[in-house]
């Protein structure tokens, strides 16, 4: 039997032979292709061995928001009370969680506003092959280019403004404006939102200064008062009708494969959120450190009506072929420009 000193060790003998890997490779094809080169590998390793547990999750790095948006289920807990983790004892946690073998695969640093603790993201961060940062676009976006940035935004400008507060769409205008960094609009459809869908794609194509937009939908949370947000089934179906033309209009600029779509009808989605593949292999931190069951949107969260797009994904990732897309998608994004057609 191999005892927990001999795990560590190998442990750190695997990760020093692959970060050595990463530099050779580096050098060999540059960052981004030794980048997509781990990308195939990771891919392929999950899944012959599966998805191993703790590969992606969350953080809530902070319990703190400068806004107070009406849709917001972090509220539905009782966080504001609770002393959040310093960067000292976060950082403690990964390298005790570094010891057990935790796989540091993928992060989304989310909260609270997460931007409102830079300096444990820039810390953090490291210890993570792949990170997001999910935030509502009202802070100046630090230069992280690595970061892939998600921007939480609800419509065109009347809409998002009633949902999130006066001036707020023309804050985040200003603050995507930043070529070099790799940002993304991540939508919430709710049955206020759902009539901009068109509009708001064809008004960021138009302005350019992202890489595509993200839809997900309004998901209930038990003990917060916003059931007229959620859609129903039959609004639901349409608005995925609607994204599947569009997406025939815009292509990868409306970011998810047509599949995820067709997995979110009423006729199949809950097939897939009863065995929620998200729940079984994230890791959901909250600001106090403790693990977060099942999922980020807490114990509250109704999964029989859940609208978020990762239990979907990951469903649809099952399937070789798109796994085979998100490669190519990496490729060009390694590569800047489309390599095949
Ligand atoms: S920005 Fe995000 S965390 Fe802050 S109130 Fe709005 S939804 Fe909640
Ligand atoms: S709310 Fe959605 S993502 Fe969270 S556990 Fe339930 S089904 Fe999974």
């Amino acid at each position: 039997m191999v005892s927990v000193k001999e795990k560590e060790l190998q442990i750190t003998e695997q990760r020093r032979l692959r970060d050595n890997l990463f530099d050779i490779s580096s050098r060999i094809m540059g960052k981004e292709g030794a980048k997509f080169l781990f990308k195939v590998y990771d891919l392929a390793r999950f899944d012959i061995f599966g998805k191993p547990k703790g590969a992606i999750g969350s953080i809530d790095v902070t319990n703190r928001c400068n806004l107070r948006c009406r849709h917001c289920y972090f509220y539905a807990h009782d966080y504001e009370s609770e002393p959040e983790l310093t960067d000292d004892e976060w950082i403690e946690k990964f390298e005790g969680l570094k010891k057990e073998g935790f796989p540091f695969y993928q992060c989304s640093w989310i909260g609270g506003e997460p931007l409102l603790r830079k300096s444990l993201i820039e810390r953090g961060m490291r210890y993570f092959k792949s990170n997001l940062v999910t935030t509502n676009g009202t802070i100046e976006l630090p230069f992280w280019p690595d970061v892939n940035f998600y921007i939480s935004i609800d419509g065109p400008r009347e809409m998002h403004d009633s949902m999130r507060g006066k001036g707020t769409y023309d804050k985040i205008v200003k603050n995507v404006n930043r070529p070099n960094l790799k940002i993304l609009l991540s939508m919430v459809i709710t049955r206020e939102n759902y009539r901009g869908v068109e509009t708001f794609v064809d008004e960021w194509r138009e302005r350019g200064g992202v890489r595509g937009v993200l839809f997900q939908f309004y998901t209930p949370v038990k003990g917060l008062e916003n059931d007229n947000l959620w859609p129903g089934w039959e609004l639901r179906d349409r608005v995925i009708d609607d994204l599947i033309r569009l997406k025939g209009i815009h292509g990868d600029f409306i970011f998810l494969p047509n599949e995820v779509f067709e997995m979110m009808r009423s006729d199949r989605c809950q097939a897939i959120t009863r065995d929620c593949l998200f729940s079984q292999v994230s890791f959901c931190f909250d600001p106090q450190g403790r693990e977060k069951r099942p999922c980020m949107m807490g114990p509250m969260a109704d999964c029989t009506r859940c609208g978020c797009v990762l239990p979907f994904h990951l469903k649809a990732l099952e399937d070789k072929r798109l796994v085979l897309r998100e490669l190519f998608m990496s490729l060009r994004k390694a590569f800047g420009r489309p390599v095949l057609h």
